[in-house]
């Protein structure tokens, strides 16, 4: 593939740009005073990144790079994702790809699917083994990445996760895996497409979804409770007064114990209450089992179904409509337009 396209590579931090304090000397090195010896940091910077990549430069594409954030992922914070979106809207490149750790990749590309407005795609990426191991991942996964975001093959669908050259939807795909440069599962739906020798190709369709008003800031405060065996349900206490939403993970298709039923009622009643499933696939489903705790009874009792998503997206999901002021009313029927099975 050769191309005219330019495409705005936004870098964050996580493993692709990670070497271990006390190794390789590195620009960029923020972290040596604050991480323990032998275990690896963001250190490298965009430019040594890139420059690591065998064939990028073949490619054409024009790179505008941005040295955005430095941290591991699991520091990100909305604040950051929402001034990206910015910045990038901007730039307005054929193609954007964001760069960072895989930890919370998945939260933050379902963000951008959810906000993004343009048709340039999004590819969000990053890497499993950090560039000190044998085997690292992230030049392929980087080259794919702008690949997929420099092509017309996946324009108009949001935002992509690439990884292990397989190009997933935002909406579908999750970190199942701790380690292996496999991770990235689409459980619901499988890959959307590939790259296959340098081309990216589509192997099942998808439909954009409606975006959603993009907040100036997302501050509200939206834990995920997940449900155990002989949960006394301890967490839930009070926390309609602290939260301004909760997502619970039941088990299986949306179930708690009975004993819990109530109390979830009381807070449904309060603040928008979405039951999701920890078992991380499949839906949450609302007519097959009628005990109490179970999901019919649970939806009755006013929580809202999260159908299709698992409890993490479906936590960024409510945050969005919650930092835009929605009801009780718009959540649930957002939710019922975005994330149910029709979609996926
Ligand atoms: N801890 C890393 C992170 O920043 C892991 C990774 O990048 O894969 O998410």
């Amino acid at each position: 593939m050769s191309t005219t396209a330019t495409v705005s590579v936004f870098f964050l931090g996580g493993t692709i740009s990670m070497t271990p304090v006390g190794g390789t000397a590195a620009s960029g090195d923020t972290h040596s005073e604050d991480a323990h010896s032998g275990g690896a940091v963001s250190r490298l910077g965009p430019r040594e990144l890139v420059d690591a990549i065998p064939g990028l430069a073949a490619l054409g594409v024009t790179l505008d790079l941005r040295d955005f954030r430095k941290l591991p992922s699991a520091d990100l914070c909305f604040a950051d994702l929402l001034e990206l979106l910015d910045v990038a809207e901007r730039a307005n490149t054929d193609g954007v790809v964001v760069v960072q750790g895989t930890d919370t990749l998945e939260e933050t590309a379902y963000l951008f699917d959810l906000l993004w407005r343009g048709d340039a795609p999004i590819v969000v990426t990053g890497a499993m083994r950090n560039p000190s191991l044998a085997g690292a991942d992230g030049p392929a996964n980087l080259l794919a990445a702008v690949t997929v975001a420099a092509g017309s093959q996946f324009r108009g669908l949001g935002a992509l996760v690439v990884l292990n050259d397989e190009v997933h939807a935002a909406r579908h795909v999750a970190k199942h895996h701790t380690s292996s440069p496999a991770a990235f599962v689409s459980p619901n739906a499988g890959p959307i497409g590939r790259v296959v020798e340098g081309t990216p190709t589509p192997t099942a369709s998808v439909a954009r979804l409606p975006t959603l008003a993009r907040p100036a800031t997302i501050s509200v405060s939206v834990p995920v409770i997940s449900i155990a065996l002989d949960d006394d349900g301890t967490l839930l206490d009070g926390i309609e007064r602290r939260c301004a939403g909760l997502v619970v993970a039941g088990f299986g298709a949306g179930h708690v114990p009975g004993r819990l039923a109530e109390r979830l009622g009381a807070i449904a009643a309060r603040i928008p209450v979405v039951l999701a499933s920890r078992t991380g696939a499949g839906p949450v489903l609302s007519r097959t089992y009628g005990a109490i705790g179970s999901e019919v009874d649970l939806l009755q009792r006013g929580l809202v179904g999260a159908g299709m998503l698992d409890p993490f997206k479906a936590r960024v999901l409510l945050s969005v409509l919650l930092a835009n002021a929605g009801s009780r009313e718009v959540v649930a029927a957002q939710f019922a337009r975005l994330a149910g099975v029709a979609h996926s």
